[in-house]
C-alpha cells in the first residue's frame, strides 16, 4: 500500500443528504472531515424527486435557494378516482436535488472541511494504536480520487453509500435480505397552461391503471418543469401479473393526465432502493458507523428518504462528537436510538406497502380516495409524511356513515313509496 497522504478525523463516503449533512453538522462542531463522492458533480446522479414537507427545510437548516417550488396541494389519481385536498398555507416543497447536495458539501468546506468528488471508496483497514498511545485505533482507507490511488487515515469511517452499503459490506452477499424498489423519473418541460394544472400540487398515481405494484407521481419544479416519475417494488403482486416498462407508465401520466400541447424531455434519471424489512442492517462495525439509505432510512410507503437520512446524521453525529472529544467510548446506543425512532412506524409502514402494493384489488386502491376524501390537506400530509395512520380511520368511520346514509335513504324512500301505494 501506498504512503498515507492525508489524515482526517472522520472521512464521510458518499455525498448524498445523509452523508453531506453529517460532513456538514461534524464540521460546524469543528472536527476535520473529509467528504467523498464518487461522482465528479451534483447533477449526474440527481436521481431523487425531491418531494418533502416544510420540516426539512425548518429543521435542518435548508434555505430557499435549493427548492424548486413549494406545495399546498395533493392529488391522488386511482384508476376510477380522484381526490384533492388543497390549504392556504404551504406544506411542503420539492427540492432540486443537485443543489441541496452542493449546498451541504459548500457548508461542509465552509467550515474548514474537504471535499472531494470523483473519488471512489475502494476499501479499509483498522490498524490498532500501539500501548500508550492515547489516540486511539486508526483506519487507513484506500481511495481513486481522479483515477489516482489514494492511501488516508482517519479515525472514525460513516458509510453514507446509500443503498450500496459498501463499508459495512465488503461483500455484497453478507448483506442482510433486501427489498428494492426502482424509480425512473422523466424531467419534462410544458407549456404554460399544462403546468398551471400541476403547479403547487404533489400529484401521486395508484391502482392498476397508473401504476400497479407502486405508484407514480407528478411533482412541479420551476420554470414550466415537471418531474413525472413512476416506482415499483420488485416483488411478485397477487393479481397483477404482466407489467409494462416503467416508461410506459410515465407516457401515459403525460398523454392522458397533464395533456400538454407541447413538451420536451429535459432528463431521464432513476434510481434503485435497497431496504431491509425490520431493519436489520448493520449500523456500527468497528471505526465505521452508517447512516440514511445504508440502514433503510426510507420510507418503504411513501419512498420518503431525505429527510429521514438528515436525522439519521443527526443522531450519529451526536455519537461521533462524544467519541472524537474523549466524552464517549463507543456507538452502543446508536442503533438502539434509530430503532426508538423508526422501527415503530417504519413496520407499520412496511406492512400497509406490501398490502396497498402488492396484495389490494384495484376497487380497494379506488377507496382508498374515498376515505381520505373528508379529511384536511393537513390530515393528509400527516398521514403520507408522518405515518399517523389512525386519522384514516376518521375518513374511514365517515365513509361508512355516508354509505351508511345513503343506504337507509334508498330504504326509507322506497318504504315511503310502498305505503303511499
Ligand atoms: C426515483 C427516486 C425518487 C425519490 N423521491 C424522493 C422524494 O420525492 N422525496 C424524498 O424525500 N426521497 C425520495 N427518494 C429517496 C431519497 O432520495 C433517498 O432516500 C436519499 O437520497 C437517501 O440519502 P442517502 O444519503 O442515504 O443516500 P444517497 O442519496 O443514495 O447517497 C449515497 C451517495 O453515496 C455515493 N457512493 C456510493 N458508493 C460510493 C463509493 N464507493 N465511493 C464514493 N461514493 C459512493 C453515491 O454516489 C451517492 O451520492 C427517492 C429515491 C428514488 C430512487
Amino acid at each position: 500500500m501506498e504512503a498515507v497522504s492525508n489524515s482526517f478525523d472522520v472521512v464521510v463516503v458518499g455525498a448524498g443528504p445523509a452523508g453531506g449533512h453529517c460532513a456538514r453538522k461534524l464540521s460546524q462542531l469543528g472536527h476535520r472531515v473529509l467528504l467523498i463522492e464518487r461522482y465528479k458533480n451534483f447533477n449526474v446522479n440527481s436521481f431523487s424527486s425531491s418531494g418533502t414537507p416544510n420540516e426539512t427545510l425548518t429543521k435542518y437548516q435548508i434555505p430557499e435557494s435549493v427548492v424548486g417550488s413549494f406545495w399546498n396541494e395533493i392529488s391522488i389519481v386511482t384508476s376510477n378516482q380522484t381526490g384533492k385536498w388543497r390549504s392556504p398555507q404551504i406544506q411542503g416543497s420539492v427540492l432540486d436535488f443537485a443543489k441541496l447536495r452542493s449546498f451541504l458539501a459548500d457548508e461542509t468546506i465552509a467550515h474548514g472541511s474537504e471535499v472531494w468528488l470523483n473519488c471512489l471508496y475502494i476499501s479499509h483497514k483498522t490498524v490498532a494504536c500501539e500501548k500508550g498511545d492515547r489516540s486511539g485505533d486508526r483506519t487507513i482507507v484506500q481511495v481513486r480520487r481522479d483515477r489516482t490511488d489514494v492511501v488516508i487515515e482517519a479515525r472514525l469511517l460513516v458509510d453514507a453509500t446509500g443503498p450500496n452499503r459498501s463499508l459495512m459490506y465488503a461483500n455484497p452477499k453478507d448483506q442482510p435480505e433486501l427489498i428494492t424498489g426502482t424509480g425512473v423519473e422523466f424531467l419534462i418541460e410544458v407549456d404554460e397552461a399544462a403546468y398551471d394544472r400541476s403547479a403547487n400540487a404533489l400529484t401521486f398515481f395508484l391502482g392498476y391503471k397508473w401504476m400497479p405494484k407502486g405508484y407514480s407521481w407528478i411533482f412541479p419544479m420551476e420554470n414550466r418543469r415537471l418531474k413525472v416519475g413512476a416506482g415499483i417494488v420488485n416483488l411478485p403482486h397477487e393479481f397483477v401479473k404482466e407489467m409494462q416498462p416503467l416508461k410506459h407508465y410515465i407516457q401515459l401520466i403525460i398523454d392522458q393526465h397533464i395533456k400538454p400541447t407541447d413538451y420536451s424531455i429535459v432528463e431521464r434519471h432513476g434510481g434503485t432502493v435497497r431496504y431491509s424489512l425490520g431493519l436489520k442492517d448493520k449500523y456500527v462495525d468497528g471505526s465505521v458507523i452508517a447512516v440514511g439509505d445504508a440502514v433503510s432510512t426510507i420510507n418503504f410507503l411513501g419512498g420518503e428518504g431525505i429527510r429521514h437520512a438528515m436525522e439519521s446524521s443527526e443522531i450519529s453525529v451526536k455519537y461521533i462528537d462524544r467519541y472524537l472529544k474523549g466524552t464517549g467510548q463507543n456507538f452502543d446506543g446508536y442503533q438502539q436510538e434509530m430503532h426508538q425512532v423508526f422501527l415503530k412506524s417504519w413496520t407499520r409502514s412496511e406492512k400497509l406497502g406490501l398490502k396497498k402494493y402488492l396484495a389490494d384489488s384495484d376497487r380497494l386502491v379506488d377507496r382508498v380516495v374515498n376515505y381520505l376524501r373528508p379529511l384536511t390537506l393537513e390530515d393528509v400530509v400527516d398521514i403520507l409524511f408522518y405515518y399517523k395512520f389512525e386519522k384514516a380511520s376518521k375518513g374511514l368511520v365517515s365513509y361508512l356513515w355516508r354509505k351508511l346514509r345513503s343506504v337507509l335513504g334508498k330504504v326509507l324512500r322506497q318504504s315511503d313509496r310502498i305505503f303511499r301505494l
